[in-house]
């Protein structure tokens, strides 16, 4: 049995020679900075804790901030805590921290405060946003003369961005720095050089366009290792499904494209074969479906049908495939002054 230097009591256990009582007496076993500085990001509105940014409402951030720069005696540990703040300005936050501590099993309470100081920053994923920061371009042209339509670069810019917000759910250092229409089609600036490979993947495999990758060095980094940009050239196919197109030599109407290629039907013959991918280059356009002339029917026995020839409506017969059904008109494609039905 102990007894306490102090106060005299008999005590089991003793710190310093004092009983649990006289050994806190007056002692401050949590301590806490005179002011802590947090850092905001006046574009985002995240808040840096250590080396990381995060989102978090701005009296949680204040109260999270004061706790985390909290201090203990050797002996005691911190069991729980609980806040209070007091706002003295926008920029300026009284925070109280009530400590639950444990000194040698016996649990004890500690308060502490400090001033926390909002401070302007700019977070490093906005100040390369706001500063035009990119490392891949991405140029989406076509095959076609005259560049892309319209309609074309509205559905590869709105694929583009989607594709972007998908990956930015996860990645907030992915994003598009900007977008600008030159001639023959559309070039997007994208923060990461993986965002731009992964991107020209996808239009590969969803619009069977072809791809080719550019590196070119911009610099070096401060620790002497090269610096690149890649641009991604994506070249869309000038056909689309529905099209009649030439492959091999021959005249096809192109029923599906697809990541893995696509599949022809062959006009003379009514035959559908696939198209691997490694082939869908060699495909040219003969007639686009919006181009595609109707001819009117006058006549249908068995596996032919006769039309009026759109050009100059003398009556034409159509050989149609097994089962074909046809409506009051038909496509219908001119090759070598011959009249043929687009199924
Ligand atoms: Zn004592
Ligand atoms: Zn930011």
């Amino acid at each position: 049995m102990n007894f306490c230097v102090k106060c005299g009591r008999d005590c089991e256990e003793s710190l310093d020679g004092m009983c649990i009582d006289c050994w806190l007496d007056g002692r401050k076993l949590t301590e806490l900075p005179h002011h802590v500085d947090l850092r905001v990001c006046t574009n985002c509105g995240e808040f840096q804790f250590g080396d990381r940014w995060v989102k978090k409402e701005l009296t949680d951030a204040v109260q999270d901030a004061a706790v985390d720069n909290l201090s203990v005696i050797r002996d005691a540990k911190v069991t729980g805590v609980a806040t209070e703040y007091e706002c003295q300005d926008p920029y300026v936050y009284v925070v109280k921290v009530h400590s639950e501590c444990d000194v040698m099993g016996y649990v004890t309470e500690d308060v502490a405060s400090t001033i926390v100081r909002i401070k302007n920053n700019v977070c490093k994923r906005c100040s390369r946003q706001l500063g035009s920061y990119y490392e891949a371009i991405l140029q989406i042209r076509t095959g076609a003369k005259g560049g892309l339509t319209a309609d074309q670069r509205e559905k590869s810019l709105a694929f583009t961005e989607e594709y972007v917000a998908r990956a930015a759910a996860t990645n907030k250092s992915l994003f598009i720095t900007k977008m600008e229409i030159v001639t023959g089609g559309v070039d997007v600036y994208l923060s990461s050089i993986s965002l731009g490979k992964n991107l020209a993947k996808e239009f590969s495999e969803v619009y069977c366009a072809e791809t080719k990758e550019s590196p070119k060095l911009v610099g070096q980094t401060t620790d002497g290792q090269d610096m690149y940009r890649l641009t991604y050239l994506v070249r869309l196919p000038e056909y689309h499904t529905g099209d009649v197109v030439i492959f091999e030599n021959r005249y096809c109407k192109l029923t599906r494209v697809s990541g893995n290629g696509g599949r022809i039907l062959d006009l003379m013959n009514f035959r559908e074969r696939s198209v691997r991918k490694s082939d869908m280059p060699d495909i040219k356009l003969y007639e686009k479906e919006d181009d595609l002339k109707e001819a009117t029917v006058v006549n249908v026995m068995g596996n032919e049908i006769q039309v009026l020839h759109p050009d100059n409506y003398s009556t034409v017969d159509l050989r149609t495939p097994e089962g074909y059904e046809c409506d009051d008109t038909v496509k219908t494609v001119v090759i070598d002054d011959v009249l043929y039905l687009v199924p």
